[in-house]
């Protein structure tokens, strides 16, 4: 693939981009691998962590259980009804997000954005490739495969927390995994390929909405990543000699070049920042930069940063390592490029950045992410242990038995997510004389019924309720169903129901 090359807003030459970011060291490159280990390292391994939950069920600690309707973290279990509770924690997802943002801009995008981990890994693959069989076909083919093994690996690791990870594999090799997990694994795999092997920075700069609406989000007192143009401008060679008021290291005022030394404003106003930063053509007197493209080159998204915050820029803060490393080399002061809020050009050169952490919008935001988190942290606190429904059968609504008592079914469906319950006791309350079984169930019924919960943790019967005759009531009549833990004795669930006996 030939190498593009970055024109119209271009300030003073074309930059040749390479296919393949360069390489760079420096606090934010460490920063980012060791970020990119660990996401990579919990999205693999989440899957294959145990949890012991009771013999017949599942002993994967993250594991949605579509058959079984839900989903197992660790010793929680949800179940479709705690849907507020996940509405919650993508509510505190989404304020954080915007906390975030509105603080220190794209950090999401820049560092943990899993379309940022997966390019970042794929880039480091392509590199490692490169330095190893150098540049040809022989790199192309190696490319092409490292590339697939990457992908396919993180289809079968999306899979695996869906069915049990360890027997996984095999049973994809055996041809014995549900078709539902061949294709997920297809599905994955292609659009991993897809997105991070192809697409890779087009995905951020074309497909993905988010930078289209953070916009919204910053202000003059969000961290960015900035190029301090009063003192790079005017760039020039190495050679030609430092301004006066930088040489020695004395930095004063900002020295604009451009007309007014206002701030680009966020996105769009690209204009005013090239007016701002346009150099001469061959300045007698250069600032600290030297115009090498370094900062260019290592640039996941090709952004040229000395242009002015761009909807590109996903705020990784690779170009900053890489203009340190040449100021470092310069023997000038670090931080040409830094993390700084919009409004820095107007300060003192070197002033440190300063964040105002009380902005109502910032409040705002962080406030609505506690209280989201705080629903979903009582939700998850409070869960139900029982869900129990007891639905009358009306048709009949009552069976008259040969030696006159009457009898009421429900249609009985009971779920549980406690520990080492393995049976429940029912009763009826506000019926006296009430004696239950189970449909399925032979013998005499009891007062109290007393029943082995599968597995699974769920039952669905057939609930009998039987009344003499003496004491079977007019018409219908208001009952608690009651279930209880027979252990404890502690109650579990309460049904409002009715039974339904004879008008008289
Ligand atoms: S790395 Fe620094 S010195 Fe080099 S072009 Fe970028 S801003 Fe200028
Ligand atoms: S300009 Fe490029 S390298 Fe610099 S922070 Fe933005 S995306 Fe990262």
């Amino acid at each position: 693939m030939p190498a593009t090359t970055l024109q119209g807003l271009a300030p003073s030459r074309a930059i040749a981009r390479p296919d393949i970011p360069h390489a760079v060291r420096g606090r934010f490159r460490r920063l980012k691998t060791a970020l990119t280990v660990v996401l990579l390292g919990l999205y693999f391994l989440t899957p294959w962590l145990r949890w012991e939950r009771g013999p017949g069920l599942p002993g994967q600690a993250v594991l949605f259980d579509l058959p079984g309707r839900r989903l197992m973290v660790f010793g929680l279990e949800f179940w479709p009804q705690d849907l507020p509770i996940a509405a919650g924690m993508m509510v505190f997802g989404a304020m954080a997000l915007f906390f975030a943002t509105t603080l220190a801009g794209r950090v999401w995008c820049g560092f943990a954005c899993p379309q940022t981990v997966w390019s970042d890994l794929f880039f480091a693959v392509d590199r490692l490739i490169v330095r190893l069989v150098g540049k040809g076909a022989a790199e192309r083919r190696l490319r092409t495969v490292a590339w697939l093994l990457i992908a396919l690996a993180t289809g079968i690791g999306f899979t695996a927390y869906f069915i049990d990870a360890p027997t996984l594999p095999g049973r994809l090799l055996a041809g014995q995994a549900p078709a539902t997990a061949y294709a997920t694994v297809l599905v994955l795999t292609g659009t991993t390929w897809l997105l991070a092997a192809y697409a890779r920075e087009r995905v951020c700069l074309h497909m993905c909405p988010w930078p289209r609406f953070q916009a919204a989000l910053l202000d003059r007192q969000s961290l960015v990543v900035t190029y301090q143009h009063g003192r790079g401008e005017p760039r020039g060679r190495r050679r030609t000699p430092l301004r006066p008021d930088l040489a020695g290291q004395g930095f004063g005022e900002p020295q604009p070049t451009g007309p007014a030394p206002a701030a680009p404003r966020l996105m769009g106003l690209v204009a005013e920042a090239v007016a701002f930063s346009a150099p001469e053509p061959f300045p007698s007197l250069r600032g600290d930069c030297i115009d090498c493209t370094r900062c260019v080159t290592v640039c996941p998204t090709g952004v040229d940063i000395r242009r002015g915050l761009q909807m590109g820029c996903i705020g990784c803060g690779l170009c900053i390592d890489a203009c340190n490393e040449v100021m470092v080399k310069l023997d000038r002061p670090e931080g040409l490029i830094r993390f700084d809020v919009e409004s820095a050009p107007l300060r003192p050169l070197l002033a440190p950045p300063r964040v105002d952490w009380l902005r109502p919008k910032a409040l705002a935001f962080g406030l609505a992410a506690l209280l989201a988190l705080g629903f979903s942290g009582y939700g998850m606190a409070t869960l139900p242990p029982v869900s129990a429904h007891a639905e009358p059968q009306r048709n009949p609504p009552f069976v008259q038995l040969s030696d006159g008592s009457v009898r009421n079914d429900y249609a009985l469906r009971l779920a549980h997510r406690r520990a080492g319950l393995a049976e429940v006791a029912l009763r009826v309350e506000g019926l006296e004389g009430a004696q239950l079984r189970l449909g399925t169930q032979e013998g005499a019924p009891a007062p109290v019924l007393r029943i082995a919960i599968g597995p699974d943790r769920s039952l669905d019967e057939r609930l009998l309720v039987q009344l003499p005759r003496a004491d079977v009531p007019s018409g219908r009549h208001d009952i608690a169903i009651v279930l209880t833990d027979p252990d404890s004795g502690a109650e579990l669930a309460r049904l409002p129901s009715y039974f339904w006996g004879p008008e008289r």
